[in-house]
């Protein structure tokens, strides 16, 4: 769903001519009434409201596909489970200085890589803090 006001308001105008096209086709060059745009934006607004509560952002979702990537190409590594927190908390402090080399370098791919990098180790602290 939209993060910015300028697209909630771009999606629901197109939401309300979707509703109305799919409830009475007849009236789609006709204009709208009243009653139309109310029951429609009512609609997107619940629809919206719904959607809000639970939805993942899309950098969210893009981080933990690359999270995900990565865990899968060291997945013969046997997993995090079992590792001492002591050995990812190092892990996690050995990636933030690789990351913190990747900013100062500035290449976009390094750097991204070495986020994920962080991110997982942080994920597997998470994971296996007993919470
Ligand atoms: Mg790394």
């Amino acid at each position: 769903m939209s993060e910015t006001a300028e697209q909630y308001y771009a999606d629901r105008d197109d939401f309300v001519r979707y509703i109305i096209e799919k409830v009475n086709p007849a009236r789609k060059d006709a204009g709208l009434n009243e009653i139309d745009r109310t029951t429609a934006e009512t609609c997107f607004r619940i629809l919206y409201d719904f959607q809000s509560k639970d939805a993942v952002r899309p950098s969210v979702m893009r981080v933990a596909r690359e999270m995900e990537a990565v865990l899968k190409e060291n997945d013969h590594k046997g997993g995090w489970q079992n590792c001492p927190m002591e050995y990812l908390r190092d892990r996690l402090h050995q990636e933030v200085r690789e990351l913190d080399r990747a900013l100062l370098d500035g290449d976009p791919k390094n750097i991204t890589k070495e986020c994920i990098d962080v991110a997982n180790f942080a994920m597997m602290l998470r994971d296996n803090c007993g919470a």
